[in-house]
């Protein structure tokens, strides 16, 4: 298959490692740090989750297109966050609903949903963490290390993206999201036990999925605004970030859903390469906040690239671009209803590609409608 991302100089793995690491790009880098598949491509693969989340080869399959069909500078083979809980020994819902299709359109309605860990959670104290010795060796591990392989020998030049949980989203998952959080007050001390102990199953999953061929590693810390004071984040995760970061041998991107801004400057002394941050923030006023730190993001995933045109998503890119966002890319996850046709859109806009339909004559920014409705429910100036 020919990679169709862009006609410049450099393959996409250039681009988007030195994008990352500051150095000069021939053309704006457009990679995910996060899951790009869609509905669509799994109905044309014949490849579908759950199997496309712990069999290596549906693994790559899917996860390839964002490179060969829809355009992107990247592939990130890892398409669920309970990966790293599922081998630590969580009990899984794998999600194996069946697809939905509109009876007049045959649309895709639904299909299978994201897996999540099933309660209860499996430890209540720290001292119950037991990190498994076969870790790597477990089914989920080996299906993200072995898609890598798999990927780096087929798309040697793609950008591969490589992820795991830090240590405060497994703690989600292997300790109940309220009962983690709760002893931020009750008990700081569990906290930091907590944080200390699992940050070495990032690291090590981390460097595993570099060693297969990965060339940058995306950590996501769910510390987000509506869950954790930005204070919270600078006392308790910060600490744990810079000592996980000298010790990951790649380039590393911090991944966090959610209001960030008034944590972003303590993020950018966490040692990442750069913030991969969610719709909810203006990215004017991140860039701002960060300066000539890399910004990764944030095209609305709920919002534009859900339910809006082709044409609202190129308004939203050319705003990012303005706003001198490093490295253009969906919020999160995307949905896997997003329609790929919006995510294509997303290639040729931020490329100066993008051939408008001239009949849409509405397009207009969704995201900034969406931040200023929110602004103005919470008694808020828009920003
Ligand atoms: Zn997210």
């Amino acid at each position: 298959m020919t990679p169709t991302n862009g006609a410049g100089t450099m393959t996409g793995r250039e681009r988007y490692v030195n994008a990352l690491l500051g150095k000069p790009t021939d053309m704006i880098a457009v990679g995910s740090p996060t899951s790009l598949a869609t509905y669509e491509q799994m109905r044309l693969l014949g490849v579908e989750w759950p199997a496309a989340h712990y069999s290596a080869e549906a693994v790559a399959l899917l996860a390839e297109r964002s490179y060969t069909d829809l355009g992107f500078d990247t592939i990130a083979p890892y398409f669920c966050i309970i990966m790293g809980a599922a081998a630590l020994g969580a009990t899984i819902d794998w999600g194996s609903d069946p697809w939905e299709f509109d009876k007049s359109t045959g649309k895709i309605i639904t299909g299978p949903r994201m897996p999540a860990v099933k309660p209860p959670p499996p430890w209540v104290t720290p001292d119950e963490i037991k990190i498994p010795d076969d870790f790597l060796e477990r089914r989920e591990s080996r299906a993200i290390v072995d898609a890598i392989k798999i990927l780096r020998a087929d798309h040697p030049d793609a950008g591969i993206v490589g992820k795991v949980m830090g240590p405060w989203t497994l703690a989600y998952h292997m300790f109940g999201p309220q009962e983690f959080l709760i002893n931020v007050i009750l008990d700081p001390d569990y906290v930091h036990q907590v944080l200390d102990r699992l940050r070495h199953v990032s690291v090590m999953f981390a460097n595993a999925q570099l060693e297969a061929g990965a060339d940058v590693i995306t950590l996501a810390d769910h510390s987000t605004g509506d869950l954790v004071r930005a204070e919270t984040y600078r006392d308790f995760l910060l600490p744990v970030h810079q000592k996980i970061t000298p010790l990951i041998e790649g380039p590393v991107i911090l991944h966090c859903c959610g209001k960030t801004i008034d944590r972003m400057p303590y993020i950018t002394e966490a040692g990442f390469e750069a913030f991969h941050f969610a719709t909810e923030n203006n990215p004017h006023e991140a860039k701002k906040t960060v300066g000539d730190y890399k910004l990764v993001g944030n095209a609305s995933n709920f919002i534009t690239l859900l339910t809006g045109r082709p044409e609202d998503v190129a308004v939203e890119i050319d705003d990012l671009l303005t706003a001198g966002v490093d490295i253009i890319a969906p919020e999160c996850a995307v949905p896997p209803q997003v329609p790929d046709a919006n995510l294509r859109a997303v290639v040729a806009a931020a490329r100066g590609q993008f051939e408008p339909d001239p009949a849409v004559t509405d397009a207009t920014n969704m995201a900034d409608g969406y931040r200023a409705q929110v602004a103005a429910q919470s008694g808020a100036l828009p920003s």
